[in-house]
Parts: C-alpha cells; sequence; structure tokens
C-alpha cells in the first residue's frame, strides 16, 4: 500500500480567506522585501585567462585559473606538482569555503564507477569521483548497497565522505566510517595506497580530510547486501515528537523529523527494513509543502498567534505516506528549491535541550519559514569525524538561497556552542582553529600530519587557512 501525504500541502491561496485579515498590518508585512542584501544567483565575472566557479547555493565563488578534470594518476598528479595551490572539489554542494581557489580546481569526477565488487565480502573498490547516486544504482547491480544515505544523492564519494557527510540513524554511522581506504595523490605527487595497517595514522586523517591532505582517487568500502525499506511519514504536534524523539530513534532503523517553523507542527519519518513485494515510492510533495509554508510566512508572518492557529488546522495529523522501494529510492530526494544551511552536531544527551533552545531562537524572528531538520548519527573514529566521541544530534537549520542567514551566526552558532555542538564542515560554520581544537582531541595531530604532507600549503585556501591558523597569501 501507498499512501500520498497529499494532504501535508497547506493549501494556503485559500487561506488568505480563511481570515479576516487586519488590513493595516497585513499591508505592512505585504510590503516587507524578504532578499539579502548583496543576493546575486549569477556566477561571478571571470577575467580572461580565468573561469567561473560557484557552489550550489552560490555563496561560494572564485575565479581559479583552470578547472582540471584529469583522467589518470599521472595527468592528477602533473596538474598538482605544476600548481601553486590546488583544491579539489566534488559536486560543490558544500556551503563552507572548502573549494574555492583563484589556482586550480581540481574535480575527480573521471575517477568514477564500481572497479570490483566482492558480494560475499561486500568489499568494493569504487572512484572517488562516482557520484553516490551512481554508486548506489552500479552496487545495486552488483547486489551491493551502502549503509545509508543523506538526503540527497549527487554529492561524489570523496565530497561527502571528506565533510563527514551523514543520514540518521541510531546505529548507523557517517558514510565515510565504511572506508576500508584509499588512494591519495599528495602535493609532491606522490600516489599513496592507505589502509589501517599500512598507515593507521594517514587512515584515521584521510576519511575526514576537508580535502586538505591531496585528491583521492579511488576508495575501498565495506558495502552491505542490497535492501529495501519501508518507509513512513506522519504529522503531529512538535511536542508529542519530541517527547516519543528518542524511543523513535530506537525503534525504527532510520528516524528523523522536521519541525515547521512557527506552526507548533512537526513531521516524523522512520524507514525500517522490509522484505516482500515494494509498493514504490509515492511521489514527492515536499517543494509543494516548502510553498505552502512560504506563502504562510508571507501572508500572516506579522502575526506568529495566527501563522500557528491556521497551521494548525490546515496541517494533516496522522501518517501521510506509507511506501516501500529499495533503499536509494527512499532515502535520498531531491531539493530543487536552494537554500543555506546551518548544521551543528551536538551530543545526544543535549540534543533536544538545544533544539528547543534553537526553535526558541528561530522564531524571535517572523520571516524564517524553511522547515528545520533533525537527526540522529551513531559513533565512528575518524580524527576529524564529528561523531567521534558518541551518538550526536544533528539540528539542520536552513534559510531560503535569496534571504538573510547572518543569523545563522550571531544568533544560533552561541546556542550550538553552549550545548557541545561540533559544526558540520560542510555546512556554514564560523569557527577557526582556536575553538577546533578545543572540540577535537586529535585537531593538532592532524594539522601536524597535514604541515608534512603539504609543507608548503599548497592545498590551503584561505577558509582551510582559518580552520589550521595558518598564514595565506592568495
Ligand atoms: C541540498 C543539499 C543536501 C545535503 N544533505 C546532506 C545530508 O543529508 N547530510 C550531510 O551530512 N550533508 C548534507 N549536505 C552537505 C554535503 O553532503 C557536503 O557538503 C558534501 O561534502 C558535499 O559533497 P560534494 O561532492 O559536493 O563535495 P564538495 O562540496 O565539492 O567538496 C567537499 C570537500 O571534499 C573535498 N573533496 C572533494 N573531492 C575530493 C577528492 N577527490 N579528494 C579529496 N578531497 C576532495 C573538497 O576539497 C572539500 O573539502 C547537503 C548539501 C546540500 C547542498
Amino acid at each position: 500500500m501507498s499512501t500520498t501525504r497529499r494532504a501535508i500541502l497547506l493549501g494556503s491561496a485559500g487561506l488568505a480567506t480563511a481570515v479576516a485579515i487586519p488590513g493595516v498590518q497585513y499591508a505592512a508585512w505585504s510590503m516587507k522585501d524578504f532578499t539579502r542584501d548583496g543576493y546575486n544567483p549569477g556566477l561571478p565575472p571571470a577575467p580572461d585567462g580565468e573561469v567561473a566557479w560557484s557552489n550550489w547555493s552560490g555563496i561560494q565563488q572564485s575565479t581559479p585559473k583552470q578547472i582540471a578534470v584529469p583522467a589518470t594518476e599521472d595527468e592528477l598528479a602533473t596538474a598538482i606538482t605544476g600548481a601553486q595551490r590546488v583544491r579539489p572539489v566534488g559536486s560543490g554542494h558544500s556551503f563552507t569555503g572548502l573549494v574555492p581557489s583563484e589556482h586550480l580546481i581540481v574535480d575527480a569526477s573521471r575517477f568514477s564507477g564500481l572497479v570490483s565488487s566482492d558480494a560475499a565480502t561486500g568489499i568494493v573498490t569504487i572512484g572517488a569521483g562516482t557520484r553516490i547516486r551512481q554508486a548506489a544504482r552500479e552496487l545495486d547491480a552488483a547486489g551491493l548497497a551502502l549503509q545509508n544515505l543523506p538526503d540527497v544523492d549527487v554529492q561524489t564519494l570523496a565530497g561527502s565522505f571528506s565533510t563527514s557527510t551523514h543520514g540518521t540513524g541510531r546505529t548507523l554511522q557517517p558514510l565515510h566510517a565504511h572506508v576500508e581506504g584509499f588512494r591519495l595523490v599528495t602535493a609532491s605527487g606522490d600516489v599513496r595506497d592507505v589502509t589501517a595497517a599500512s598507515d593507521p595514522a594517514l587512515f584515521s586523517a584521510g576519511r575526514v580530510s576537508l580535502g586538505a591532505l591531496g585528491v583521492i582517487t579511488q576508495y575501498t568500502l565495506k558495502c552491505v547486501p542490497a535492501y529495501n525499506l519501508k518507509r513512513r511519514v506522519w504529522v503531529d504536534t512538535l511536542d508529542n515528537i519530541m517527547d516519543q524523539a528518542m524511543a523513535l530513534s530506537e525503534q525504527h532503523r532510520n528516524f528523523e523529523f522536521y519541525y515547521f517553523p512557527f506552526t507548533g507542527m512537526a513531521a516524523g519519518i522512520s524507514h525500517d527494513m522490509f522484505e516482500g513485494e515494494v509498493s514504490g515510492r509515492v511521489s514527492d510533495e515536499d517543494e509543494d509543502t516548502l510553498s505552502g509554508l512560504k506563502d504562510l510566512r508571507d501572508i500572516f508572518g506579522w502575526a506568529p498567534w495566527l501563522r500557528r492557529r491556521i497551521a494548525a488546522g490546515s496541517l494533516p495529523h496522522g501518517v501521510v505516506e506509507e511506501s516501500s522501494d529499495a533503499y536509494w529510492k527512499l532515502l535520498s530526494t531531491a531539493r530543487p528549491t536552494k537554500f543555506n544551511e546551518m548544521e551543528y552536531h551536538i551530543p545526544l544527551e543535549n540534543g533536544l535541550t538545544c533544539l528547543r533552545a534553537i526553535i526558541g531562537a528561530l522564531e524571535s524572528r517572523k520571516d524564517t519559514f524553511f522547515p528545520m531538520e533533525v537527526r540522529i548519527t551513531a559513533p565512528d573514529d575518524a580524527w576529524l569525524s564529528p561523531f567521534n566521541d558518541g551518538p550526536r544530534m544533528s539540528i539542520a537549520t536552513h534559510a531560503a538561497v535569496d534571504e538573510p542567514y547572518d543569523y545563522f551566526f550571531s544568533v544560533l552558532e552561541p546556542i550550538h556552542r553552549a550545548h557541545g555542538g561540533r559544526p558540520h564542515w560542510g555546512k556554514l560554520h564560523s569557527l577557526g582553529k582556536d575553538e577546533l581544537m578545543g572540540l577535537y582531541p586529535d585537531y593538532q595531530t592532524f594539522l601536524d600530519l597535514r604541515a608534512t604532507l603539504d609543507p608548503d600549503g599548497k592545498f590551503l585556501n584561505s577558509h582551510l587557512a582559518h580552520l589550521f591558523g595558518e598564514d595565506f597569501d592568495a
């Protein structure tokens, strides 16, 4: 059986007629321009001899002299050794300034595809530039699967591992935790095959490397047999979902929830292993929900009490979707509406307290409407993994791509930090070396290893120099 979640739509076009709107307040609010200063959706102008690069959301931009797409490790090594500075790029889905370079950006997408697989052991070798969605499909054809997936699957394996990209699941680790080995081309052009046995330090550093140690061309991964999941989506009050969140995260393989700001309502999503005939995935209506929430903000944002009342009456209660399918058809969805995002990973025991404080702070601003996402991830042991000291609850806040996000830093980040949060490396944060040293016991060890591998700082840019406390001259 599959039930659509069409009922989750707010139908806000009709909402305006549902209440009598006090003219003056509505008129003042409806004239409001929500666009952030300086918003420019275009690529930066590239002078002659340079090319324009931008991340997915457009807030990271640069004009490198070249974006190289080498086909072999020899070509890659030549490009690296011939450049003054280099930054590796995946699919450009990080919000932080990990990739921008005015020199050389290296795109590893030609190191792509499944090289070998062993269905008996689950061990595969696969190109580091393979997009997650391609990896999932090729593994499926070999009877294998990745253990978990993030919200979208367009990232490359190297890009997602390098920032500790995660999905959700109390027993499920971040994606890089299943790396058994990798092949790294260093600043000197050397090619290193790294495993826990061959080089334990580099293995601990290189699974989450921020692209600071060199360019990875290939991974050895531990996969699991291909599997199907049953998906369930339901809408309830935020209070109910928060009260049950810990129990739900233990009952279900994957559990997460979204909070719809200014509504008091949340959507829970669970996935569990499923055997039998699958129903197929129902069509994805997240975008309609999002535009409904935006309309609600645009029309009723001036009166939070009214916004909440209308949303509570418009949103459905109870189960809005049940479907079953291959894991890779359910866990990741498309995100056509662009946004900017901050996500902090909070020690599990502080997670819900932090979430309450974040919601309070977010709702002190009438202009926010994007759903917040809450997930849980199991620990692993990479030196720069935010999850390396125990399970954490990830709290993600989004702002529409053309709207302000300065309050992420001024209002939300101090709350995350006060609750012991570590930032997602690929999502907006302001931390530098001093703060990160206090958060990661192995930070200095990572920095020392990086300096040994790359003594001239070839793989630095201004963002990495800030993270590592290095002087930087572009
Ligand atoms: C719409 C959207 C949804 C997202 N959903 C999630 C989610 O559910 N969970 C989550 O945890 N994150 C999520 N993210 C964040 C995203 O997964 C990370 O930022 C990830 O790093 C992006 O991967 P990428 O391939 O785009 O890499 P990029 O952003 O291009 O690069 C990321 C890092 O990897 C390095 N790198 C890339 N290729 C190589 C290589 N071959 N060798 C060495 N280093 C390399 C880069 O230098 C950089 O430091 C999301 C982002 C967006 C925009």
